[in-house]
């Protein structure tokens, strides 16, 4: 297989899943159990999490560990909405859904939520965001980078206006880390996922700015200081440290690569075959990233062709009830449901080739080729 799906979720490093086993066999004991096996898998916990903050910038307890880039979400937006009761929400039209569902199910609790629309490259002005911003407002998110069209979003100049205004501010950080520096420093959360940077998947970390105010989504145990409750999934959290770890160490090795590889493909891609668009700032963009759209083809039927030649992409379009609705992402940028319908969204990882990236040209070629002439 020839996947170019990485942004969807990456496999296991092999000396990520070495260094979890431990806590899977012999050293299996529940971190909050007093008895020397608990305090073993608590050890290690503690270590992990001293990493991801030595790492994002922060303090050890300002880390939460949490399922993943979803629970995140939920957590940092219905969190600060239950400890505020009432007030004012803006999010960017280009969140995921963690976010963007969040914020709907919030407004159906009586809060009022305004959605920042990105322009036409993919990119949410800080200016539009100001405007959006009320007396009332409690929360704000924009995401470090988007996961459909993979653009760089102004953070730090958005995350500074929230703090002066007393605004929360939650930072989605589940496609850039690895690839860019956490913005910590101007965000009151933040959030990333093991499996986007070849740790396990279902474990994430959260950081939360000390002071805060935020309340709980699930209670339980006292587990991450009575704010997740929980048994904690050591191996996963070891897991997560080192794939992190690991990712920052690779960082400029992993982007200089995996961009070079994302610059042939969409090169070719642009010069060989016709009515071809980049969705997407071509700069202000993760290096994994190339979504494109081609004119009179449905991106679905092009994921199905690409992968009967074994080759794994994926589209931004969801499909409900046997029909395909565009991607909510695309369309926010202005573009034309036709335009939209037709992306496909690849994603480079660093055990992506040269000659992966000449196959999938060559196989979209012949796909593409081959809808076009059905239309006709
Ligand atoms: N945020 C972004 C930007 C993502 O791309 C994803 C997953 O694709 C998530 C959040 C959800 O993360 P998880 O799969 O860890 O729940």
């Amino acid at each position: 297989m020839i996947y170019l799906d990485n942004a969807a979720t990456t496999p296991v490093d092999g000396d990520v899943l070495e260094a979890m086993l431990p806590y899977m066999t012999n050293d299996f004991g529940n971190p909050q159990s007093q008895h020397s096996a608990g305090r073993t898998a608590a050890n290690a916990v503690v270590a992990a999490r001293d990493k991801i903050a030595h790492i994002s910038g922060c303090m050890p307890e300002e880390v939460y560990f949490v399922s993943g880039g979803t629970e995140a979400g939920n957590t940092a937006l219905k969190g600060v909405c239950a400890a505020h009761k009432k007030g004012h929400i803006v999010v960017s039209a280009l969140e995921h859904p963690s976010v963007t569902e969040s914020a709907e199910d919030m407004r159906k609790f009586g809060f009022d939520l305004t959605v920042v629309y990105p322009d036409n490259r993919g990119i949410v002005s800080p200016q539009s965001v100001f405007k959006a911003m009320r007396e009332d407002t409690v929360f704000c998110a924009v995401m470090a980078a988007n996961n459909e069209v993979g653009t760089v979003q102004p953070v730090q100049a958005i995350g500074d206006e929230c703090k002066k205004r007393g605004i929360f501010f939650y930072c989605d950080c589940v496609q850039s880390a690895g690839c860019m520096p956490f913005p910590t420093a101007h965000c009151d959360a933040l959030a990333f996922s093991a499996h986007k940077i070849y740790g396990p998947k279902g474990i994430g970390a959260l950081y939360v700015k000390s002071g805060a105010n935020i309340s709980r989504l699930i209670s339980g145990g006292m587990q991450e200081r009575g704010f997740r409750g929980g048994t904690l999934n050591a191996a996963a959290v070891v897991g997560l440290a080192a794939a992190l770890e690991k990712a920052v160490g690779e960082r400029e090795r992993n982007n200089a690569h995996i961009l070079s590889l994302r610059e042939r493909f969409i090169g070719r891609v642009l010069s060989e075959i016709e009515g071809v668009r980049l969705n997407g700032d071509r700069e202000l963009r993760v290096p994994s990233n190339a979504n494109m759209s081609f004119d009179g083809c449905e991106g679905e039927n092009i994921l199905f062709l690409l992968d009967l030649n074994g080759i794994a992409v994926s589209t931004g379009s969801a499909c409900s009830a046997g029909a395909v609705t565009p991607s909510g992402v695309l369309l926010s940028m202005g573009f034309s449901e036709e335009r939209a319908k037709s992306a496909v969204r690849f994603t480079f990882g660093k055990y992506n080739t040269d000659k992966d990236v000449d196959e999938a040209v060559e196989a979209l070629k012949r796909s593409v080729n081959k809808i076009r002439s059905v239309g006709k």
